[in-house]
């Protein structure tokens, strides 16, 4: 499992390559860039070609992945190795001090196997201040052998002083096409089905290696009959459904797929991709929406949505939520425009 299993990211593992040949890798580095998208990933496979014991017979600087260290690696039992996490379970993650303190013993010990001793702080952002303190102290007089990786989504939350003690390498979500690919092959899906999920992921490999398949298909059919005229076009049925839909706990999905089908009318209306489509399957459905559908209207209600779910934790009226944003879709599909009078009969 070398990084030639890693999806993208050409150019990081590039960087870390050429540290490794040219004996100039960093004591510490922070991976950063969009949550799973193999930033994590890769740290563990540096950590891996620098403690295999094949190494040395394979080409560019790689791990085999089935050697006793690369298993150990994987396995987290590696002597030399240890990975930091928050307790993600907890209502706020935190990487507390404790662990700091931890990692601190550790490193007073020369390797015992290898040259490095490593260490992998994963969501790094969710350090206490104490613990970050606590870090910042050995990241500034740090063992000769000592390899710090931090990786985080969220680069900016971290303290500006322990930033500028890593070297920066910034991943970004691979190309579309690479996501689809790795899911035909990892996850034995077709096509139309990889597309599918690696749109729903935009792109993030990880999530959507394990994404459930089906239940983001049941959301999408769930969606599509909201949105049908014969839906659409009742407010009793839209009361009722933004009831039932918030009572299940199952508004914020919902309106996560109503967005989608917002996005993909305009989409159509503006004649963009139609590779890019989340209901490719229902072009015909789309291109009718969009002939009656007012343009700017739907752009205002995209970006409603999009403020409702950034706001979603701060407000938790749902039901409101869903209720407005589908009243409003009908009126921007034009099913609530009263019926065209018919002129007066003048002289009468
Ligand atoms: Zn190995």
């Amino acid at each position: 499992m070398p990084f030639r299993d890693i999806i993208g990211h050409e150019r990081s593992i590039a960087a870390i390559k050429s540290a490794l040949a040219h004996g100039r890798l960093a004591h510490a580095y922070l991976f950063h860039g969009e949550a799973r998208i193999g930033k994590f990933l890769t740290a563990v496979r540096l950590a891996q070609a620098l403690n295999c014991e094949a190494a040395a017979s394979l080409e560019n600087l790689d791990s085999c992945g089935i050697c006793r260290s690369c298993l150990q690696i994987a396995a987290r039992t590696h002597p030399d190795y240890v990975v930091i996490e928050p307790d993600r379970e907890l209502a706020v993650p935190q990487i507390k001090i404790e662990h700091i303190r931890e990692i601190e013993q550790q490193l007073i010990y020369r390797p015992l196997i290898g040259e490095k001793k490593i260490c992998i702080i994963d969501d790094a952002d969710r350090l206490t201040i104490g613990a970050a303190n606590a870090l910042l102290k050995t990241l500034e007089e740090p063992p000769p052998y000592g390899l710090f990786i931090l990786v985080s989504s969220r680069p900016m939350a971290l303290p500006a002083t322990i930033r500028s003690r890593c070297q920066s390498l910034r991943f970004l979500a691979p190309a579309f096409t690479k996501v689809e690919a790795a899911l035909i092959l990892k996850r034995a899906l077709p096509p139309a089905d990889a597309q599918f999920l690696a749109l729903c992921c935009e792109g993030r490999i990880g999530e959507a290696l394990v994404q459930d398949l089906a239940a983001l298909r049941a959301q999408q059919r769930e969606c599509l009959c909201l949105v049908d005229p014969s839906t659409l076009g009742s407010i009793t049925a839209i009361l009722s459904a933004a009831e039932t839909l918030a009572k299940d706990e199952r508004g914020g999905d919902i309106l996560n797929w109503l967005g989608r089908w917002i996005r993909d009318v305009i989409l159509v209306l503006v004649g963009g991709d139609p590779e890019r489509l989340f209901h490719r399957d229902h072009l015909d459905r789309l291109a009718h929406d969009a002939k009656q559908a007012d343009l700017d209207m739907l752009l205002e209600l995209s970006a409603e949505i999009d403020r409702i779910e950034q706001q979603a934790a701060r407000h938790p009226n749902m039901q409101m939520a869903l209720e407005t944003v589908l009243l409003r879709l009908r009126e921007a599909s034009g099913l609530s425009r009263p019926p065209s009078r018919v002129a007066p009969v003048s002289g009468s």
